[in-house]
């Protein structure tokens, strides 16, 4: 067993009560690792560390250029370290190797691009209305931030908020899922070298009841930057607005993914897979309802069928492997019960019926797919957050976009198209916070990513998201001057 311990103050440290959990590899059943059962009393040594960091200005008053190149050398050490980091994570939440080396080596782009971008915010100067007064705007960073992550993307989502938070002069305390501790934890002992001084950077490890809700509401937090679930964000939500703090959210979603018969179906067939299928389904961005033009449907349909029909599932480890476990056996649980409400709700299980009769003995669970589904069932309202696609029928474009907005979400949307011109309306009648045309499923460092309605507030990625770490403030300067009447207002 391998024994991790969380860090304040630039200490490393176990619980305050000593108490630990295991961190269990999905794919082999076992716990493999011991992570600190912390409570509210390591929250408060959390926080006061990183306010203490923030108070003492060493690294809000540090010089933008030099905390750029701090996030810079991350950079290099995430790039440096990517294999043995996604070899973590997988022990963790047993995604493909392949794909969480992938994301690994792609995370340093957000410390490099975020680093870069410290030195470059820049205050302006408002043309006031009055004489005598000068006026200009700075941008200062909030204090202490408290960033949450989920457990699907671990170390990606939190580089999407970490690389801001810090480039912008914040503090932070991290709380990384219960469920996927271990890759932070060694993510901050490689960072140790890159400079960033004690305080600044500090991980507290355990439950959202028991640590995430100390921390949002101690008084020292100023904002919460969470990716999750809806009930989790609902929660945060409600408890940050009683101090009105500052939020971001990035929660579920079903987008949905649209093919009109000029696409190329080949491409589609692909983007669909990978929207659904890839990551074993416990995505955000989960392409999970399939909205197939009446014309094309069956052609389409047996184009997945063929492709997904023997897929390869198994050990994220072997490089052959194509579908993984899923992370928790509450997850597996929990598709599982999605895909039994399908069948109650009346949708044929084209795919996947030996689901059912696998039961929990394991965490694997294989590419499913519901055919004649109605938009107003569970299985196309609500996020399964695993490999279950919904496919839905439509006439024209005035119903494909009814369907795809007959949603509490609006995270993402694919749309399959030839015409520039439909792409263009559908991009602009759909309500989500990204739409792909003719690809699924990509994200970039420069690009903004974020949800409607139960989707979320906010956005992370490019270069605004920098101001959703930032403070303006006004200040004016003026001449002495005596007023004729100080009861009248300037
Ligand atoms: P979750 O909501 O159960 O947990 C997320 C994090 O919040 C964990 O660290 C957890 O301990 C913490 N938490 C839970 N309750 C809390 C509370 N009351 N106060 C403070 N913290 C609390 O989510 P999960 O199951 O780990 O992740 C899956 C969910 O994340 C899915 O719904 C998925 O759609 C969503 N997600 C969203 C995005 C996005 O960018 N929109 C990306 C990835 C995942």
């Amino acid at each position: 067993m391998q024994r991790y311990r969380i860090l304040i103050d630039g200490q490393w440290r176990d619980a305050a009560n000593g108490a630990v959990f295991a961190s269990e590899n999905p794919y082999l059943g076992e716990p493999w690792a011991e992570i600190p059962d912390c409570g509210s009393a390591d929250v408060e040594a959390a926080v006061d560390a990183a306010a203490r960091a923030f108070d003492a200005g060493v690294w809000s008053g540090m010089k933008p250029s030099a905390r750029g190149l701090v996030l810079m050398r991350i950079a290099d050490i995430v790039e440096q370290n990517a294999d043995h980091l996604a070899r973590i994570e997988v022990r963790d939440n047993g995604k493909l190797l392949a794909e969480m080396a992938n994301q690994c080596r792609y995370m340093a782009n957000w410390y490099r691009y975020f680093g870069g971008l410290a030195d470059k915010v820049e205050g302006r100067v408002p043309p006031i209305d009055k004489d005598g007064v000068f006026a200009f705007v700075r941008h200062e960073p909030l204090g202490v931030c408290a960033l949450i992550t989920p457990w699907n993307s671990p170390l990606l989502l939190l580089a999407w908020k970490l690389a801001p938070a810090l480039a912008a002069g914040n503090t932070v305390v991290i709380k990384p899922s219960e469920f996927t501790s271990a890759s932070t934890l060694e993510f901050l002992r490689l960072i140790e070298t890159a400079g960033l001084p004690a305080g600044v950077v500090n991980a507290v490890t355990g439950t959202g009841p028991a640590v995430g809700e100390p921390l949002v509401t101690h008084p020292r937090v100023r904002k919460i930057a969470f990716t999750g679930g809806v009930a989790a964000g609902r929660r945060i939500n409600e408890l940050a607005a009683r101090d009105f703090k500052r939020v971001t959210l990035e929660l579920g979603g079903k987008s949905p993914n649209i093919v009109f018969p000029d696409a190329d179906l080949d491409a589609a067939a692909l983007g669909i897979i990978s929207g659904v299928f890839a990551a074993t389904g416990q995505t955000c961005i989960a392409g999970s309802r399939l909205l197939l033009h009446e014309d094309v449907h069956d052609i389409v349909l047996e184009k997945l069928l063929a492709r997904v029909r023997d897929v390869r599932i198994g050990d994220p480890m072997d490089p052959e492997t194509e579908i993984a476990p899923v992370a928790t056996r509450a997850q597996k649980a929990r598709i599982l019960d999605y895909i039994r409400i399908g069948v109650e709700e009346g949708a044929t299980l084209a795919l996947g019926a030996e689901n059912l009769d696998r039961g929990m003995t394991d965490n694997l669970v294989s590419p499913t797919l519901f055919t004649a589904v109605d938009n107003g069932m569970r299985i196309a309202q609500e996020e399964i957050f695993g490999p279950v696609l919904c496919v839905l029928s439509f006439r024209d474009e005035d119903e494909a976009v009814q369907i795809a907005n007959d949603t509490v979400f609006g995270l993402a949307a694919g749309v399959w198209t030839s015409d520039m011109s439909r792409a263009l309306r559908m991009a602009e009648r759909i309500r989500a916070g990204t739409v792909w045309v003719n690809t699924y499923r990509a994200t970039s460092y420069t690009a903004p990513f974020g949800g409607l309605g139960q989707s979320g507030i906010g956005r992370e990625s490019g270069s605004r998201a920098i101001h959703e770490y930032l403070e303006e403030k006004a200040v004016w300067l003026a001449e002495p001057r005596l007023v004729a009447n100080p009861f009248i207002r300037r």
